[in-house]
């Protein structure tokens, strides 16, 4: 029970990525409060935390709407007296497709749930931080600093690397009052973003398939699963993690090296 008594906040915590990590930080002893757009999922990882003996709350809350983050975290803080934990883990990969193809609106939805999202949850949560410390985790991406070969991909890798920025000036700032800020960088791992991915046509004639170099070969075969970043969200949210700040994590058994 590595996170007994603390208060943990997951965007996105209903599918992937934030389920599994919501999942795993109440059963290291955090009370989670699971927030996603969509409430339906949101509920469920609740439910399925206190079917573990956990306790959670489940909040409907849209992570570009700065009124809908300040109100839910200020909520959680209400009910449970504190906040330590905080992940900001929702995002999409939006519309994919050639930069001449891609319209100012797909732009502004990628780069504002991903990069504003974050920016707005971290300010939100700074108040209620700021006496005891704590840990922010922001999920960026490979995408965002070490490889960049996904034509068609250029607003999501621009929003993660965004994060990884962002995340560094926070831990800069934040430091003085004991708050660690760190990113975690999946490669592919077994989530549904696809499926709410907009690929346009044109990118299908401009995109070359990526191979590995011959003779090599990544740590395992195909892509990872939300547990193993999980594991990475709850070392970075607990004190097995007090002396690191201001890092972003490559989690992608070799992926990058290969494809970079
Ligand atoms: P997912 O689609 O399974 O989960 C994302 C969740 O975020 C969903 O439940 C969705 O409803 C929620 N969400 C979307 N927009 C939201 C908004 N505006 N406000 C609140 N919630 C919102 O995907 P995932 O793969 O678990 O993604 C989690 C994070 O991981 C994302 O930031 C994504 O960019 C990042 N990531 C994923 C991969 C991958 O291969 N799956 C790789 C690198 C980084």
């Amino acid at each position: 029970m590595r996170l007994k008594d603390k208060v943990a906040i997951v965007t996105g915590g209903g599918s992937g990525i934030g389920e599994a990590s919501a999942l795993k930080l109440a059963a290291e002893g955090a009370k989670v409060c699971v927030m996603d757009i969509e409430q339906k999922r949101a509920d469920e990882v609740k439910r399925r935390i206190e079917q573990n003996g956990g306790e959670a709350m489940a909040l409907e809350v849209d992570v570009t709407d700065p009124e809908q983050v300040k109100t839910a975290v200020d909520k959680t803080v209400r009910e449970w007296d504190r906040l330590d934990i905080v992940f900001s883990n929702a995002g999409i990969n939006g519309t994919v497709a050639p930069i001449e193809d891609l319209s100012p609106d797909d732009w502004d939805q990628t780069l504002t749930t991903n990069l504003k999202g974050t920016f707005l949850l971290t300010k939100y949560a700074i108040p209620h931080m700021k006496n005891r410390g704590g840990s922010i985790i922001i999920t960026s991406s490979i995408n965002g600093n070490r490889i960049f070969s996904n034509i068609g991909m250029s607003a999501y890798s621009s929003s993660k690397a965004g994060q990884v920025a962002f995340m560094k000036m926070a831990a800069l700032e934040l430091a003085r009052y004991k708050i660690r800020v760190n990113a975690v960088c999946p490669g592919a791992i077994e989530t549904k973003i696809e499926q709410n991915t907009n690929r346009t046509e044109a990118l299908e004639k401009v995109q070359i398939p990526v191979e590995f170099p011959e003779g090599d070969q990544p740590l395992s075969e195909g892509p990872g699963k939300p547990e193993q970043v999980a594991d990475l969200v709850l070392f970075l949210a607990s004190d097995d993690s007090s002396h690191i700040s201001g890092t972003d994590i490559y989690i992608d058994g070799t992926e990058s090296l290969l494809r970079g």
